[in-house]
């Protein structure tokens, strides 16, 4: 059966370069970086390593201000946790809508512990207006900003840095945090020129073809900010816990190759085979629409609703043609409500339960992107056979009306 892997904003696989210099780690290195002996020294030393190559990748930050995690989640629960414990006079946090759970139910619940959050809503292109941005600004009360740079479902792309420089011309002590752990790759990101007024950014090795379980917490010179995670005196205090050397390891070599094929012309063809794939799509099947704002969207990212059918019908057929897409996000399946992200974007309801997220990474093929869009319209056309809201006589939609506001 074939196999065609385009879930990437999920989770990529592994490079195998990656995983070569890993693997010592798992074996014969294994020894604590911590301790005193030699053999420790290596241990030591990788790590010394890859804070060098993410500083570097990150605009040539300082090695204190990057603190190793067990990846984005944790970063964001670090960043914004730490925020509040460090500012207990402020009590008020500014994020959106259409933030990864990982910032959302952290806001949520600063919200049960007594702050104030405001979230952001978006339009229906997913973006967030910089007028009502700039309202909720509050000088003196607001200690924290948390915006993702582009989100995972949709792809759409968020001017972090207006966002960020409005909130430190307002009050140079509010603090700016972005989740960019979608976008690690896929867009310029340096701390030191374009990022200059962010002060905390989240990233995880597992999108950018790195292992699981290993991410980034870049945190500023002079924030205020106090340690989430508290315990041994690993990451200079910062962050409690015997280091995942292996995964920081397998961290620096990803982005060593993320560099490399930066060059060359990967993210080239990505969106070459992205806009393929969408223009078929939208050629062949009737009633679909692609969320997400066109312009500011990652070069990967794919995601269409399908009006009159549910979403999990459509990831079951294409499993069975063995191709793995997602619903939405990996972290919210499980679950039959619909995508967060689209609800606050006002999809309608005949599409919001028929969405699918393509996202393609670096090993997709002129090869995988044909098979797709072979298969696709078939399996919405017998999906529709047997929708409800589907006229099976005439092959439309049952209600005239909803052919009349041209979906
Ligand atoms: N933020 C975003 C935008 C993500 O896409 C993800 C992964 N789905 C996370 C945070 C969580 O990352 P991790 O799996 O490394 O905890």
């Amino acid at each position: 059966m074939k196999k065609i892997y385009l879930d990437n904003n999920a989770t990529t696989p592994i490079a195998s370069e990656v995983f070569e210099a890993m693997s010592p780690f798992l074996k014969e290195e294994f020894y604590n970086p911590s301790s005193s002996y030699k053999f420790a020294d290596i241990p030591a030393k990788t790590i010394a390593h890859s804070r060098d190559i993410v500083c570097r990748f990150l605009g040539n930050v300082s090695p204190k201000e990057v603190l190793f995690t067990s990846g984005a989640t944790e970063s964001n629960n670090a960043a914004i946790f730490g925020a509040i414990k460090a500012n207990p006079s402020r009590r008020h946090i500014i994020t959106t809508t259409i933030e990864h759970p990982a910032v959302l139910e952290v806001c949520k619940e600063a919200k049960r512990m007594g702050l104030e959050v405001t979230f952001l809503p978006v339009d229906s292109n997913g973006e967030i207006s910089t007028r009502a941005f700039v309202q909720a600004l509050r000088p003196k009360e607001t200690l924290l900003v948390s915006i993702m740079h582009a989100n995972n479902e949709t792809g759409v792309i968020y001017p972090v840095e207006t966002f960020a420089r409005l909130t430190k011309e307002t009050d140079a002590e509010i603090l700016f945090h972005s989740d960019a752990t979608q976008s690690i790759g896929k867009l310029p990101i340096n701390l030191n020129e374009n990022f200059i007024n962010v002060d905390m950014l989240s990233m995880s090795a597992h999108k950018v073809h790195g292992p699981k379980g290993t991410g980034v917490l870049f945190i500023r010179k002079g924030s205020c900010w106090r340690p989430y995670l508290i315990g041994g005196h690993q990451e200079q205090g910062r962050r409690a816990g015997t280091e995942n050397v292996a995964g920081i390891t397998g961290l620096g070599r990803a982005l060593e190759l993320v560099w490399e094929h930066q060059a060359g012309p990967t993210l080239g063809k990505i969106r070459r085979l992205r806009d393929k794939l969408e223009n078929a799509l939208i050629e062949k099947v009737p009633f679909i629409k692609i969320n997400g704002s066109n312009e500011n969207r990652l070069p990967n990212t794919l995601n269409i609703s399908c009006h009159f059918i549910e979403g999990e019908g459509i990831l079951y057929q294409l499993d069975t043609h063995g191709i793995s897409a997602s619903s939405g996000s990996a972290c919210t399946s499980g679950s039959l409500e619909p995508s967060h992200v689209l609800r606050a974007m006002n999809v309608p309801f005949t599409a919001i339960h028929g969405s699918v997220r393509f996202s393609l990474g670096r090993y997709n093929s002129e090869e995988d992107i044909n098979y797709v869009i072979k298969v696709f319209p078939e399996i919405i056309s017998n999906l529709r056979k047997i929708s409800p809201y589907w006229n099976q006589e005439k092959n439309c939609p049952r209600d005239e009306q909803l052919i009349a506001t041209k979906l």
